[in-house]
């Protein structure tokens, strides 16, 4: 059966830059054999003004019936003073929440030809490659009760509940083990066990799940102290797997190791294989429609839906070699162009990046 697609652009920059990846995806439909079906729908602030809410049913069901999800951004000032439940990001939160997608997969990897770029000296963060593993539908930011509250003194007061089960956690680490596996083989596991008992237990699954990956060496540190580490040797980490607030934390400081929020995709998987993909930036309102956001993060996202969600692993790898050669040929957009490169735009660097591929067969 041919695998379906959906693909939701979102809001602000979302409907440019996935457009350059739909550019890549219909090469490799039209030229390279791919058999998929491809879908669109609304997700976000787009959808709240077309239905009414952020997550339309018909997205959701669509969205269940996929192998994969394309997702751009969503968001923006336009929908900040909206109700809370109609925000766009809740849409995003409950579509996740809705097709089980625990496992977050966000790669900081530094394309060599951008190192001057990174926010630490070339020495530090060259041939940089982490992959940061992030629980993603449980803990703090889905735990009940929460709310704001007043007080018998009048006071109010904001409160969330940290939490998670033995499963989620094991599940999350088996991916991280896992992914480990096809790398260098070492996990680092982020916590704040001395503190917080919700990850004392997270520390006492991990290590016994360690014990049926005999092969990977496994790590614990407390999350200040990673961070530090991040900061300080970033390339003594492998894969870091951590919990949905330190992920979300950790991973966006690990992205400006390598430069730019403009080239970092990310994956999120359920346990069945299929999975929502997305850039790890948001919807950039500052800059949507004026032909300068950069796509990369989109394309490469894109690759990771053809590496983990359809297999298509030598795809995968030749749309990776493509943004590598468009940024030797010195091509980049307004976010990562210095004096000695050429900037193009979005529709630019989309057009190079199939031009690419097609050297590629
Ligand atoms: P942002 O990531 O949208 O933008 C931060 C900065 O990075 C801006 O200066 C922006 O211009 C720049 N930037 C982002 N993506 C870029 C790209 N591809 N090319 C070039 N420059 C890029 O974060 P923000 O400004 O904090 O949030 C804007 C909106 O996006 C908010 O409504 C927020 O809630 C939403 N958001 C959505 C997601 C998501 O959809 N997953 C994630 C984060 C933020």
């Amino acid at each position: 059966m041919t695998k379906k697609i959906l693909i939701l652009p979102g809001d602000g920059i979302g409907p440019e830059i996935v457009a350059q990846a739909e550019k890549v995806l219909a090469y490799l439909i039209a030229e390279r054999g791919l058999k998929v079906e491809l879908d669109h729908g609304l997700l976000g602030g787009c959808a709240v003004d077309a239905t009414g809410v952020p997550l339309p049913d018909e997205t959701l069901v669509k969205a269940k019936e996929s192998a994969a999800v394309l997702l751009g951004a969503v968001g923006g000032p336009k929908w900040e003073a909206i109700d809370r439940p109609l925000r766009p990001e809740r849409g995003l939160l409950a579509i996740r929440s809705a097709l089980g997608l625990f496992g977050n997969l966000r790669p900081a990897v530094l394309f060599p030809q951008l190192a001057a770029a990174s926010s630490l000296k070339e020495e530090y963060v060259s041939n940089l490659d982490i992959m940061i593993v992030r629980e993603l539908t449980g803990g703090i930011y889905f735990g009940e009760p929460r709310g704001i509250r007043t007080l018998d003194d009048g006071q109010r007061e904001g409160f969330n509940t940290l939490v998670y089960s033995e499963n989620e956690i094991e599940r999350i680490a088996r991916v991280a083990f896992d992914v480990a596996g096809k790398r260098q083989g070492r996990v680092c596991s982020v916590d704040k066990a001395n503190v917080l008992e919700a990850t004392e237990l997270w520390r006492e699954v991990v290590t016994e799940i360690a014990k049926d990956y005999p092969d990977i060496e496994l790590e614990h540190m407390y999350v200040d102290n990673a961070a530090m580490q991040l900061v300080r040797t970033p390339k003594q980490f492998d894969v870091i797997l951590t919990t949905n607030l330190f992920g979300d934390v950790l991973s966006d400081l690990a992205s400006m190791l390598t430069g730019s929020i403009g080239m970092l995709p990310s994956a999120s998987l359920a346990s069945d294989g299929s999975g929502m993909y997305e850039p790890i930036h948001g919807s950039a309102p500052d800059i949507a429609g004026q032909d300068v956001a950069n796509p990369l993060a989109t394309i490469l996202s894109l690759s990771m839906l053809l590496r983990y969600s359809l297999v298509e692993v030598q795809l995968a790898d030749h749309i990776e070699q493509a943004v590598s050669q468009v940024l030797t040929d010195g091509l980049r957009t307004k976010d990562i162009h210095s004096v000695d490169t050429q900037c193009v735009g979005t529709d630019a660097m989309g057009d190079a990046v199939v031009k690419a591929l097609s050297s590629l067969s």
